[in-house]
């Protein structure tokens, strides 16, 4: 039988939680993915980077819990997807070569005569360490530091690890999952002439936004693990470095840590905000409430491109107001020069920035970047007798146009693009605010707060009062503001000058007092 093309399988290792510490060759290959077979501890966020036509398996492997596919299982799935031909990604959580057995899948996959790539991930051990301000070495307390595992094969008979040698031979111990062993594990080090008073700190999903670390010693940890009720994954580590913490713990001190936000944006959008935030340690679930897409007939667009040199100003009111109104201007062969003759103006900071990018610098940006302040500066112009285009949203407020037109100017309002509120996810939105989880909901625009009620499908005023009774509501300007206020709910948080920075700024702000 003859061989089609030749796959190869890629142990990657997918980093401790945070997507960010991936390696640039991980992500590389993920890129470049057919076939992903992805752990529990690989962060999902990854799965973004791989190609939308590649296969996603979920190969399990939560501790305790049974497994979704036994290693066998696995073992032979990266067998038989590279026969196939394929490229195949085994995504890791951590190092694929630290207590993940990706020793033995290579060894599996070198008897079967598959090709196969190994890359390192940053493993959970020095990040925990890492995120819970705990410097793994130090020349002022150890020079040597090991790694072990507290669950070892329960069908292997006796211990391999030597209590007697360890427990006193290196510096920093780092525990990986040993959680359900714990007592034993203090009481083997104990037993082997580690003092009691050593201090041990023991942190749960590092490096992400559910981290939690609780710190004690080899006396006090098993009592304070159990109090805290930290479950896997968790990792242990025993030494003098972990008093460091005091001084050196930054990841859980940021002012947005533990806080979970909902990010109420385009898809398109969001990024910026959710940026922001997660900067400051926030935990962003994003639910794109609103989707953009462009409008069924651009006929009045169309129509007045053919006439542009008629106009004397072009509003953009917003970014996608810019971004599909030069489109179709591409579509219909057209580019900046043809707007050579109007005067531009644009409602706000990052929609004038957009523009540039577009090739047109904005004429006019008004002192208030609102709809209102954009006619306010334009009436100071003198707009009688002016012709005026808005390429907007198909439903948007009617404010700018007519405050124009009763100031004497020819509007032509120029539909290029449309909010479409998704489908899906309502269930989960919903769920999260009943059980309290949600900290924080965001809202940029008025649509973002119609979206979101329209999600949270509330049964009336005091309904939607008591699901978001805990939660605080920032808004990016007096506007959108208004539009939560109507529903009769208060905004909390509501930036000086309305654009994204200001507002996570803001939201900071709030949380630093
Ligand atoms: N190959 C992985 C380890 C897999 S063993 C690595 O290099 O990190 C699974 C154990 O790793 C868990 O029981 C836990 O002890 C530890 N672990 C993995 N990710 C972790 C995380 N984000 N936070 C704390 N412990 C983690």
């Amino acid at each position: 039988m003859s061989k089609i093309r030749k796959g190869k399988v890629y142990l990657v290792g997918a980093g401790p939680g945070d997507p960010g510490l991936i390696t640039v060759r991980g992500k590389y290959i993920l890129e470049r993915a057919q076939v992903v077979v992805y752990d529990y501890l690989a962060n999902p966020k990854l799965l973004k980077y791989v190609p939308k036509e590649a296969k996603l398996i979920y190969a399990g492997k939560k501790g305790g819990v049974k497994h979704t596919h036994t290693q066998e299982e696995i073992n032979q799935m990266l067998v038989d997807w590279a026969e196939t031909g394929k490229t195949v990604v085994r995504l890791k959580g951590g190092d694929p070569f630290i207590f993940g057995r990706g020793g033995e899948e290579v060894e599996v996959l070198s008897d079967s005569g598959v090709d196969f790539e190994v890359v390192p991930g940053v493993t959970s051990a020095t990040a925990a360490a890492t995120y819970a301000g705990i410097p793994i070495t130090h020349r002022d307390y150890t020079a040597s530091v090991a790694f072990l595992t507290g669950h070892e094969d329960p069908t292997k008979p006796g211990s391999n690890i030597n209590w007697a040698k360890l427990a006193t031979g290196a510096g920093t111990l780092v525990v990986y999952m040993g959680i359900k062993n714990l007592p034993l594990i203090v009481k083997n080090l104990v037993d082997h002439g580690r003092a009691p008073q050593t201090p041990v700190a023991v942190v749960r999903w590092a490096s992400t936004p559910e981290q939690r670390s609780v710190v004690g010693t080899l006396d006090t940890i098993v009592d304070i693990v159990r109090e805290a009720g930290i479950k896997p994954p968790a990792l242990i580590i025993v030494g003098e470095v972990v008093n460091l913490r005091k001084k050196i713990d930054w990841f859980e001190k940021r002012p947005l840590f533990g806080k979970r936000i909902v990010v109420t944006r385009t898809r398109e959008q969001a990024s910026e905000l959710m940026a922001g935030l997660e900067e400051n340690g926030g935990n962003c679930i994003e639910y794109s409430t609103i989707k953009i897409e462009p409008v069924d007939s651009y006929e009045v667009l169309d129509e007045e491109l053919e006439r542009l040199e008629e106009y004397h100003w072009i509003l953009f009111t917003s970014l996608n107001g810019v971004k599909y109104f030069f489109e179709r201007l591409y579509a219909r062969g057209m580019d900046a020069r043809s707007m050579k003759g109007p005067c531009v103006a644009a409602v706000g900071k990052a929609t004038a920035d957009l523009l540039l990018e577009y090739g047109v610098r904005a004429d006019l940006l008004p002192d208030v970047f609102t709809g209102e302040g954009l006619a306010e500066s334009l009436l100071d112009q003198g707009v009688q007798g002016r012709n005026v285009l808005i390429p907007r949203a198909e439903k948007a407020r009617e404010i700018l146009p007519e405050t124009l037109r009763g100031a004497g100017a020819q509007v032509t309002v120029a539909p290029v693009y449309k909010n479409v509120a998704p489908v899906g996810k309502r269930e989960q939105l919903r769920e999260e605010l009943e059980s309290g989880k949600v900290d924080m909901v965001t809202f940029t625009s008025s649509s973002t707060v119609r979206n979101f009620l329209s999600m949270v499908d509330a049964e009336n005023d005091s309904d939607l009062k008591r699901l978001m009774h805990e939660v605080t509501i920032a808004a990016i300007g007096p506007i959108t503001a208004k539009t939560v206020t109507d529903t009769g709910l208060t905004v909390d948080i509501q930036p000086e000058t309305y654009t994204i920075p200001d507002m996570v700024y803001a939201i900071v702000d709030y949380y630093s007092k």
